[in-house]
């Protein structure tokens, strides 16, 4: 079977008038404005973010049901498949790769890894707003140290009584000068490699996290350096912050549960060791 001329035998009508409507918006709303919102991000000094455009785009896009369109409707979500979430990605991606990569972020790392592994509790707290787009969240794997080998991370959590202390530094994080929330992944255990790697919910709003924005990545006099110096990946710099065990993802055996990097598809680890 030829799949690519057979593609639209997988998708419905609701599949079409979401197509219409992310085309529609990404033509009128998204468009025009590209070059602007690219100057303006290649102007940002140093010190906070100043892509002004960014928090109302996306709260936009919340409105539209985009950013949970894969969340299930209790959770605010919009309760497509993962089709829907390929379309979203097609037409956004048509007109702005930049907008599409931080829709990417925001809903199919964040918050479709809450969704599968965060607890009934941290779904209410955070996956709702992110759904709606009133918070915007961010995913944080990379480090300056270590990039494809998750497994050589150096942030490290360190239990501390009721918390964890976090420890250490992401870089190329999109959404990092803007994001509510933020997924971390860190080192519990470091005689364990990859299986002593957990995952924690860190809000801008906690003591110690900082983020600042990386200017120049690409030069834009380059070809197509342009678009992509837009989309900047701040560093998440956090010195020893105290985040509630509570916050840990999930809680099987009332700690804590361990992760595989949610890289592709993630597959838990328990973290009492069991059959493979
Ligand atoms: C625009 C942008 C946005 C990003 N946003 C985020 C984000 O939101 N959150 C986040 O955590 N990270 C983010 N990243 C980081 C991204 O995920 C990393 O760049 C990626 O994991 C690769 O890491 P690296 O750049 O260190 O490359 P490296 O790991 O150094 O790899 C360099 C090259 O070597 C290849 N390679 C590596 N190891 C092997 C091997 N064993 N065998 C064969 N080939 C190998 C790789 O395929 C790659 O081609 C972003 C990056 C960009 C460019």
């Amino acid at each position: 079977m030829n799949f690519t001329e057979n593609y639209d035998m997988f998708l419905g009508e609701d599949h079409e008038l979401l197509r219409k409507t992310v085309r529609d918006f990404a033509e009128k709303e998204v468009a025009p404005h590209i070059r602007d919102w690219d100057r303006s991000g290649a102007e940002a000094g140093e010190g906070p973010e100043t892509r002004a455009h960014i928090r109302p785009i996306l709260k936009r896009m919340g409105d539209l049901g985009l950013l949970g369109i894969c969340v299930p409707a209790k959770y605010s979500g919009t309760g497509m498949d993962y089709l829907a979430l390929a379309v979203v990605c097609e037409e956004l991606e048509r007109v702005d790769s930049a907008l599409r990569v931080v829709m990417s972020v925001h809903t199919g790392l964040n918050s479709l890894s809450l969704l599968q592994w965060g607890s009934e509790e941290q779904k209410q707290q955070y996956l709702a707003p992110q759904a709606s787009g009133q918070k915007l969240a961010a995913y944080c794997l990379t480090e300056p140290n270590s990039g494809t080998d998750a497994a050589a991370m150096q942030a490290t959590a360190r239990r501390d009584g009721d918390a964890y202390i976090l420890n250490g530094e992401k870089t190329w994080i999109s959404l990092a000068d803007v994001a509510d929330n933020f997924l971390v992944f860190a080192k519990t255990d470091l005689s364990k490699g990859h299986r002593g790697i957990s995952c924690f919910i860190v809000e801008r709003a906690f003591a110690g996290v900082n983020s600042h924005p990386i200017h120049g990545k690409l030069d834009p006099g380059q070809p197509g350096g342009e678009r992509q110096v837009r989309s900047r990946a701040p560093d998440l710099r956090r010195a020893d912050r105290r985040t509630p065990a509570c916050q840990a993802h999930d809680q099987p055996h009332g700690a804590q549960a361990r992760y595989q990097p949610p890289i592709g598809l993630p597959r838990r680890v328990d973290e009492e060791p069991g059959p493979p």
